[in-house]
Parts: structure tokens; C-alpha cells; sequence
């Protein structure tokens, strides 16, 4: 069976991210992709708020520069999915893609969470044109235009509010009579002028053309009446989940769903565990936040091996 060190799941800022750590400290790390290849800042267009990139770049760009830097370290970075994990000894026992096992001293989990959407094929279609689930990444290109942001809960009030400071108006599309966000957040909502809240309100189809992308959104009251809203962004804010699935009933999670983490560190309710990124970050998912904790976990992960 083959034996290594350090063992980072994922691919994204924080997998990378701890791979150049863990590389560099001639730890001999293996990573596994998953099932996205360079995590969620591979179905972003641009990325002009990570540090570094005066000009921007784009999501999938700047993951292939984070891929290679690991690789200049020498990390050995595969494709494959861990389809089974044993953590109740060590060295842990894992299998990749159903078939090849390994046993693996130390364990980083970096598989991140991904955001929910509603299922509709025009909203699939128009990802990336026009949809998206991130509007700290993308709102800034809807400056001066209308959007709309689906769902009630902190996330949709604090991404319809920080669109509002950019866009021309916000359509917050609620299904329920009201918010399920925290009072102040509400507040926040209900204080800005450029914000209209839709109760009562579900997506029937998002709206657009190849040339311009998304155009609109037909929406349905529950009384059931249509209406047809003019925008050019249509971001969802309807949760996260974390993926966490191979991990369940061996790792602590909070109600949520993400791993628990100690204090400030990325050690999780395992000994030889660690997690960064958005597994363990239900608040800031950033690419800047989710590398910062690969470092931590890399450096946690180091310290663990050489006690
Ligand atoms: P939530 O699960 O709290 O809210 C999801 C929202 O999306 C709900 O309003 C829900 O409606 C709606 N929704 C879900 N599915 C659909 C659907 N298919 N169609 C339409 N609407 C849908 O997720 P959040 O991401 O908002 O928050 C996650 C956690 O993070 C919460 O604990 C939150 O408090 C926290 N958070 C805190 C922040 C802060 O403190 N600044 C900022 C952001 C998040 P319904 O109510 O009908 O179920």
C-alpha cells in the first residue's frame, strides 16, 4: 500500500495553498483534485480582489499559477476523488477512486463547500453569463445595472446590500412572506432605497441570449401571478454545503455541516486532521481567506508530524 506523509484533499486556494507549504518543508505532500479541479474559482470569470494581480485575472488562470507554484515545490498533485476514509487510527486509511489505498499519516481536507442553485436549466446555462453565487466576486461587473439576489437569509441581505453600493437596483427575490436573516441585517435591507424585496416570490426561468447573457427573470407569486424583471445579474444566496459526505460521523461538524475547527487553528476533532478553507468557514469564503488557512493547516500539519 503506499504510504505518504501529508494527504491534502481538494484543489482549490486552500488545497494549493498548504501544498506549497507542505512541499517546501519537504513533507512529499500528495493531493487530490476532487471533483472540481481547481475548486469554485474555476467557474468565476475574474478575480480582481486577490492580492498580487494588479490588472486581475481570471478564477481558472489563477489556480493553474497556484497549481504550478505547488509544483515547482514538487507536490504531487493528482486527479481522483477519496471515495472512502478510516479515521480512527493512524496512519489514516484512505481510497482513491474506489480502488487505490493509501495510508496517510497526516490529513488535510480542503474540499471546500458548494453553493447551492436552483436547479433551473436557464440558470445552468447562463453561469457564469450572467448568474452567480458570489457577489463579493462578481458584482462589480453589474455596476450601474439591475440585478436580482435570490434568497432571505444573512448571505442574500449582506450580498443584496454590498450590490446596492454598486448596482443600480437590487431585486431581492424572497419565497417566504419574510426574511430569515438576523434583525440587523433586515434592517439594513429595508433602510437601503435601491433594494426592492419581492415576498412571495420564485424563480420560473432566468432570461437572456447568447450575446448578453442573463436579461431577466420571470418570476411567480405564490397567488400566482407572472411578472418579468429587466436585470443583467442573478446571483443566488440560497446557502452552502460543505463537502463533507466522506467525512460524516468521524469528524466534529457544527449544525451546519462544517468540519469544527480549534480556536484559530485548523486542527479538527482528529488528531492528524486538519481543515481549511470553506469545509470549515461557514462566513468569509474568499480565495484570499481560504489560502491564509491553508497555510495555517499546512504549518499545523508540519508541527504535528515533527512533535
Ligand atoms: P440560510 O440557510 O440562512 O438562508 C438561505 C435562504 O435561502 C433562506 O431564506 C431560504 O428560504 C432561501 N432558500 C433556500 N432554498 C431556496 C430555494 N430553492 N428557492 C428560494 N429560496 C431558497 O443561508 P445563508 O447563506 O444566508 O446563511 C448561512 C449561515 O451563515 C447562517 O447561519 C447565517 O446566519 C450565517 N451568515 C452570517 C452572516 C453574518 O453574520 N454577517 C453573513 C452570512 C451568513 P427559507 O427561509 O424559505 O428557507
Amino acid at each position: 500500500m503506499e504510504h505518504v506523509k501529508v494527504l491534502i484533499m481538494g484543489s482549490g486556494p486552500a488545497g494549493y495553498t498548504a501544498a506549497i507549504y507542505t512541499s517546501r518543508a519537504n513533507l512529499n505532500p500528495v493531493l487530490y483534485s476532487g471533483i472540481e479541479p481547481g475548486g469554485q474559482l474555476t467557474t468565476t470569470t475574474e478575480v480582481e480582489n486577490f492580492p498580487g494581480y494588479p490588472q486581475g485575472i481570471s478564477g481558472p488562470e489563477m489556480m493553474e499559477d497556484i497549481r504550478k507554484q505547488a509544483a515547482r515545490f514538487g507536490a504531487d498533485m493528482r486527479k481522483g476523488i477519496i471515495t472512502k476514509i478510516d479515521l480512527s487510527k493512524r496512519p489514516f486509511h484512505v481510497v482513491v477512486d474506489g480502488e487505490h489505498e493509501i495510508e496517510a499519516e497526516s490529513l488535510i481536507v480542503a474540499t471546500g463547500a458548494s453553493a447551492k442553485y436552483l436547479g433551473l436549466p436557464s440558470e445552468a446555462k447562463f453561469r457564469g453569463q450572467g448568474v452567480s453565487a458570489c457577489a463579493t466576486c462578481d458584482g462589480f461587473f453589474y455596476r450601474k445595472k439591475d440585478v436580482a439576489v435570490v434568497g432571505g437569509g444573512d448571505t442574500a441581505c449582506e450580498e443584496a446590500t454590498y450590490l446596492a453600493s454598486l448596482c443600480r437596483k437590487v431585486y431581492l427575490i424572497v419565497r417566504k412572506p419574510f426574511l430569515r436573516a438576523s434583525k440587523a441585517m433586515q434592517e439594513r435591507v429595508f433602510n437601503t432605497e435601491n433594494i426592492e424585496v419581492l415576498f412571495e416570490h420564485n424563480t420560473v426561468e432566468v432570461l437572456g441570449d447568447d450575446l448578453h447573457g442573463v436579461t431577466g427573470a420571470l418570476l411567480r407569486k405564490t397567488d400566482g401571478t407572472e411578472r418579468t424583471i429587466e436585470i443583467s445579474g442573478f446571483f443566488l444566496a440560497i446557502g452552502h454545503h460543505p463537502n463533507v459526505e466522506v467525512f460524516e460521523g468521524q469528524l466534529e461538524l457544527d449544525k451546519e455541516g462544517y468540519i469544527v475547527v480549534e480556536g484559530g487553528s485548523s486542527r479538527t476533532s482528529v488528531e492528524g486532521v486538519f481543515a481549511a478553507g470553506d469545509v470549515k468557514d461557514p462566513h468569509y469564503r474568499q480565495a484570499i481567506t481560504a489560502a491564509g488557512s491553508g497555510c495555517i493547516a499546512a504549518l499545523d500539519c508540519e508541527r504535528f508530524l515533527h512533535r
